[in-house]
């Protein structure tokens, strides 16, 4: 079954409001294995929400339409759906307006031939109660598409969709709910190259791939012939392994879960010596519940002299043509001493360019060194981190907890941005 949805209203168009309707019926019609194939959003004109009804109704096998169903004049929703089916007639609704009646006296208000309009419907149509508000909600058929007419109030729209329209609406035998794999770590543009085939349109179950907040998202899109739960499975194994070891494992909240959960296993200990974040990895994971069990602490080293003093960082290494605070030699040793001081198993150290000033060609401005000690040997890794400060230090904690998480795991892969020496 194809489903569409109309959203209604000069107020969408102009902007002053978000269609959140529109993303909430899509998703709940995605729940119960309903696949929308098109949306549309019209102003309120009689004739373009007839018109734009009429298209989806061409389209899809279902329409769900919001707003335009009040009792003032901008409100034209009843008249576009009687334009469509029953050539512009409308009639009085006995019940309904005993219910508009009743609500006026209830709220000691006369009842007038504006709030009596909105128990007018097409001969054709039903109504659907509101339990919520006045304004009943319509059904109808328009060609060979049911069509339901929801008022605009989210409450009250989702009120009654789930009352009178999802009763309605058989779920597809398994309702499979969408699936979802996260990858930290990558690109999207590289999360697309691993995937390769497995992104074919054609491909059922489809795949959709998108990125937020570091985060890239490879939606498992459960509508489909033929699709059924292990076809869903066998693909999500696919793209686990073939997005292997960026992928979070399915139970992990976040990268930063994800890296407490290594380090449980290990059985290890994680300091943190920082400089260009501030403080951030610490306070990352700590965010992580239960984070006690396997942070031990940290530090933040701004200047050089807390380097020296807190972390045990030579002195040689900084002055005139010496590596200086951003380098593989400083990090390093930051790393070291942070793991020894704290005597945790691994330690991760951080010093960049943060930028906007500060910026050379040798360190550009989002250059950052990565540290890292563990009961096998200290490294180093270079990152050369795209955007503003506050992108490049935030981006840098993902980076770095990545590492510690590989190194948990005993995988690896590049980092993101990485800039080999
Ligand atoms: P209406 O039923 O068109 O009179 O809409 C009444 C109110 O519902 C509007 O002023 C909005 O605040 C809200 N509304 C209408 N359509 C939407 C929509 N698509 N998404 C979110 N809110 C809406
Ligand atoms: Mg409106």
């Amino acid at each position: 079954m194809k489903a569409a949805v109309l959203s209604i209203g000069d107020e969408l168009l102009g902007g002053r409001i978000v269609d959140t309707n529109a993303a909430y019926l899509c998703r709940a019609l995605a729940e119960i294995g309903i696949r929308t194939v098109a949306g549309e959003t019209v102003g309120d004109e009689r004739a373009d929400i007839a018109a734009a009804a009429e298209r989806l109704a061409r389209c899809a096998d279902i329409v769900v339409a919001t707003g335009g169903l009040g009792p003032t004049p901008d409100d034209l929703t009843r008249w576009s759906l009687a334009d469509l089916i029953d050539k512009g007639e409308v009639i009085d609704d006995a019940v309904a307006l005993e219910v508009v009646r009743s609500w006026c006296t209830k709220h000691r208000l006369p009842v007038n031939e504006a709030r009596s309009i909105v128990a007018k419907r097409p001969p054709s149509a039903t109504f659907l109660t509101n339990d919520c508000g006045t304004a009943p909600g319509l059904h109808a058929m328009v060609l060979s598409a049911q069509t339901w007419w929801l008022p605009g109030p989210p409450n009250e729209m989702q009120s009654m969709f789930r009352r009178h329209v999802l009763p309605a609406l058989s779920p597809t035998d398994t309702p499979l709910a969408p699936t979802e794999v996260r990858a930290v770590g990558l690109t999207e543009v590289q999360a697309a190259d691993l995937l390769g085939d497995l992104l074919d349109r054609t491909r059922r179950p489809r795949l959709g791939i998108r990125v937020g907040g570091r985060v890239v998202r490879i939606a498992i899109d459960p509508v489909g012939e033929d699709v059924d739960a292990a076809a869903i499975n066998s693909l999500a194994g696919e793209v686990y392994e073939r997005l292997h070891p960026f992928v979070l494992p399915q139970d992990a909240d976040n990268l930063f879960t994800a890296v407490g959960d290594a380090l449980c296993k290990r059985k290890w200990t994680l300091a943190t010596a920082e400089s260009c974040t501030g403080g951030g990895i610490g306070s990352a994971v700590t965010s992580v519940i239960g984070s006690s069990a396997w942070y031990a602490g940290g530090w933040v080293t701004y200047a050089n002299s807390m380097k020296m003093e807190q972390l045990a960082v030579p002195s040689w290494l900084f002055g005139q043509d010496k590596p200086g605070a951003v380098s593989s030699e400083t990090v390093q040793a930051m790393a070291a001493g942070a793991r020894e001081r704290a005597g945790s198993d691994i330690a991760i150290a951080v010093s960049g360019v943060a930028g906007p000033d500060g910026g050379t060609l040798a360190k550009p401005v989002g250059t950052v060194w990565l540290g890292l000690a563990e009961p096998e040997g200290v490294h180093a890794r270079r990152i050369l981190v795209p955007g503003d400060r506050d992108r490049i230090r935030t981006g840098t904690i993902d980076v770095a907890l990545q590492w510690v998480r590989w190194v948990a795991t005993g995988d690896d892969a590049p980092l993101l941005w990485e800039w080999p020496e």
